[in-house]
């Protein structure tokens, strides 16, 4: 049907009718057709390996036959039921879900996105900790509502400055060098000028700066822990728990709701954080009165390889995991799993409502999703061919010069060219070792390419 759908009438439609601020990654994305496992095919039936896997979120593969078969199933059943119903697919999914946590990690809520999942543990984190003050990093990524895109990089107060684009480049880069910050309404108007001045001097002309205050975040403020410098992510553990009491220590910041990490920082460009730092973190952050927050939104279901959840690579337990994309496949769907007595205290300020949230389809898919895992080893292949591709990666840094550092754990590598571009890689969990020799002869031609016009 959409074989004659030329592409300047896509880009027309695209230009009139979708969202200005809708970013892409390429200047001419494809127009895609189909896809089945790693494997994506366009309108011409050129076939492309996906190695970013709709960014990290079809875990098993495109239209896994098996997570179809039962999609197809359900669909045909019930679609919709809403919380005054019962409907044994929930029931199902949150038995076998909290079976992959460790214990008190056992009470699930459903609901669609990872932004609404973060969202829903910020609410969490100060109704049980009667705190306001949330701690999160720089560079960090925890959706788009108001809410987490002030966790992620944006909010402020009291932050030391970058110094140069590296920090901040998913703002830089995502919405074409318009950077926002997100601001408590408590800061002065003194404060806001001179943030707006540092940025303006660290970005120069690339960026345009603009400030929005945002009124609901009211006194709760999001104060941001910088990484320790670019690049020194493996031996810099002293550094970082430094930085991070500076924070904690701020005037404001003394009691804290919570702390929000991904355990390997996604968005950002896989950037991982010294041994030993998150557990000491997480002591500082309970000594406080707060909770501690993994968003496994793209590590966990066992990208890692090595563990099925990130957290688990660090030996911390979180009070609260939040998840979605690899979750179901592709299928909107997203949990907050917590401890009963975290549950209990939302409960007490909170009737938590959501209309999608745990429908009969999702729950149906993402069963089949943890089954898919299971049969296939799919954590095991995560592990297996993570490794096997992060050598090939690190052998292709000897040869090339752009190439500033390979990176990563599992189905989860980053590959830094020098002048602060990450390459992402995070394929289904499904690729086999032929596909990965494919992508390094790929990336590496690429590279020759692009070095003989520079030589020109
Ligand atoms: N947390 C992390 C770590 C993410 O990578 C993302 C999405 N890139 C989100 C949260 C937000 O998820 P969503 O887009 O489903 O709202």
């Amino acid at each position: 049907r959409y074989q004659s759908f030329a592409y300047t009438r896509v880009l027309d439609i695209h230009e009139k009718h979708l969202s200005p601020a809708l970013t892409t990654y390429f200047p001419e994305p494809l127009l895609l057709h189909q896809g089945h496992m790693e494997w994506l095919f366009d309108y011409q039936g050129n076939r492309y390996l996906d190695f970013f896997s709709g960014i990290v979120t079809v875990s098993v593969g495109h239209c896994h036959p098996k997570v179809n078969a039962v999609a197809q199933k359900q669909m045909g059943r019930l679609w919709h039921t809403s919380c005054h119903f019962f409907h044994p697919q929930m029931h199902e999914y949150a038995e076998k879900l909290s079976a992959l946590l460790p214990e008190p990690l056992k009470v699930i809520f459903l609901i669609n996105s990872g932004s609404e999942a973060n969202d829903l543990a910020m609410l969490m984190a100060r109704a049980h900790s009667h705190n306001t003050d949330i701690i999160s990093f720089r560079g960090g990524y925890h959706g788009s509502s108001p809410y987490t895109l002030s966790l992620s990089n944006v909010g402020l107060f009291k932050m030391t400055l970058p110094s140069g684009t590296g920090c901040q480049s998913l703002f830089s880069i995502r919405i074409r060098h318009l950077i926002i910050l997100i601001l408590s309404d408590a800061l002065t108007h003194q404060a806001l000028e001179q943030c707006a001045q540092t940025f303006s001097v660290a970005f120069g002309e690339e960026a345009t700066v603009e400030i929005h205050q945002c009124k609901q975040l009211g006194n709760a403020l999001v104060h941001q822990v910088p990484r320790g410098r670019e690049g020194d992510c493996c031996q810099a553990k002293d550094r970082y728990i430094e930085q991070f009491k500076d924070t904690l220590n701020t005037s404001v910041a003394k009691s804290i709701a919570g702390f929000f990490v991904e355990p390997i920082q996604g968005v950002n460009g896989v950037v991982q954080y010294p041994k030993g730092f998150l557990k000491e973190a997480f002591k500082l952050v309970r000594e406080r009165g707060g909770v501690c927050v993994a968003d496994e939104v793209q590590t966990g279901f066992g990208r890692l390889g090595s563990h099925f959840w990130g957290f688990q690579t660090h030996g911390v337990l979180p009070d609260i995991v939040t998840m979605a994309k690899g979750i179901a496949n592709g299928f909107p769907m997203a949990a907050v799993v917590t401890t009963p007595e975290i549950a209990k205290s939302l409960a007490k300020s909170l009737c938590h409502f959501n209309t999608f949230g745990g429908n009969p389809m999702a729950c149906a898919i993402g069963s089949a999703v943890l089954e898919v895992i299971k049969e296939e080893n799919l954590q095991e292949n995560s592990h297996e061919v993570g490794i096997y591709m992060l050598l090939k990666f690190a052998k292709l840094r000897d040869e090339f010069e752009i190439i500033g550092d390979v990176r990563g754990k599992g189905l989860m590598i980053g590959i830094e060219m020098v002048k602060d571009k990450t390459f992402r890689i995070a394929p289904s969990m499904c690729v086999t070792k032929p596909d990965a020799d494919f992508a390094v002869e790929v990336f590496r031609s690429a590279l020759i390419q692009h070095m003989e016009r520079k030589a020109k």
